[in-house]
């Protein structure tokens, strides 16, 4: 394992946006992750433990201390019950691979992840999801902590609050088909394929959705209620009503398609795409009275609009 100096962390983001970090190092094993959580704590320097980078937007100044990026990988699968296998996964394994893994098994309750970019510790920390699944459906443990204690809610656990390093993650799965897991996984591809074509410089989407019963009934009145579907209210559906899509600053752009996807198109910067989203975001605010909260986590970039 080696520290670098002053690394470009925009060679690690999808959005291929983010100044230096002061330190920069790949750990793929335990001891090394502990060896360089060690060294940050020796020089009394803050650290960021990443994963794919897929759900960042490091400021154009980068990280003033150690950015870990997880490696960390391995898979094992024991049965449970008669109809119930744990799997038991490394946090730095791609998302993609357990979900592959898990296919080719004939495991259910993974399959729609299909396509999600990232390591499974950054799923975990976002309680990644999509087409009606979400990472947490089934994880039984993370680390010491039994489901309950992660604190699972729509992109959100215990992790953000508590930013201790994710490590491992037993998930319990039934048996499912492998062809029609595989179909299923399929669906998901081709549709997601609409919306992110290959190559594509996005963080995923930029806000999260909003839960429809935690909007006071008095704006949710306001709302047609077409734009919400099951139980959530679009952050696209609002940015699209107040003309984002399509909308461009330097070189970043939000997709003609959808309103809550902000590409990087051509060399953007950190501050591009802060001052395009904010200006939506209080688009949003000023017509709906709805304040839009990103879900891309914001790195050395502080977040203003209450
Ligand atoms: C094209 C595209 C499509 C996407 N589609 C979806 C989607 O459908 N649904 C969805 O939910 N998301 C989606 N995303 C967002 C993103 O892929 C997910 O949030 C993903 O789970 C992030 O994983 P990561 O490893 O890249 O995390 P990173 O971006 O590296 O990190 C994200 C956060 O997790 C923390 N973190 C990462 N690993 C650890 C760890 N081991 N311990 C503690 N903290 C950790 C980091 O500190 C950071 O705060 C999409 C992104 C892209 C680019």
């Amino acid at each position: 394992m080696q520290f670098e100096d002053n690394y470009l962390l925009k060679t690690i983001t999808t959005l291929s946006i983010g100044g230096p970090a002061k330190k920069f190092v790949i750990v793929s094993s335990e001891e090394e992750l502990i060896e360089a959580l060690e060294y940050a704590k020796s020089q009394q320097m803050p650290y960021l433990i990443i994963g794919g980078g897929s759900n960042l937007l490091i400021s154009d100044d980068g990280f003033e201390g150690l950015v870990i990026k997880n490696e960390i990988c391995d898979l094992s699968t024991s049965k449970v019950g008669p109809d119930s296998f744990e799997v038991c996964v490394k946090s730095g394994t791609l998302l993609q691979n357990l979900v592959d893994y898990t296919i080719q098994n004939g495991l259910s309750g993974l399959q729609k992840l299909t396509g999600i970019p990232g390591t499974v510790g950054g799923a975990v920390y976002g309680n990644a999801g999509a087409y009606g699944q979400s990472i947490s459906d089934h994880i039984v443990s993370v680390d010491q902590l039994n489901k309950s204690g992660c604190a699972f809610g729509y992109r959100n656990s215990i992790f953000k609050q508590s930013k201790q390093p994710i490590l491992e993650v037993t998930f319990q799965l039934e048996p499912g088909d492998p062809d029609i897991l595989k179909k299923e996984a399929e669906e998901v591809l081709s549709k997601r394929a609409v919306r992110y074509p290959p190559g594509i410089k996005c963080p995923g989407s930029f806000f999260k959705n909003l839960i429809a019963s935690e909007i006071p009934e008095e704006i949710l009145n306001n709302i047609p209620q077409e734009k919400i579907v099951y139980g959530k209210l679009s952050a696209g559906a609002l940015l699209e009503e107040v003309g984002a899509k399509g909308q461009s600053l330097n070189g970043i752009e939000i997709s003609p398609i959808h309103g809550n996807l902000f590409i990087n198109k051509d060399n953007g910067t950190a501050k591009d795409f802060y001052d395009l989203a904010k200006t939506y975001a209080e688009k949003v605010k000023e017509k709906y009275d709805i304040t839009l909260v990103p879900e891309v986590q914001l790195i050395n970039l502080p977040w203003d609009l209450n």
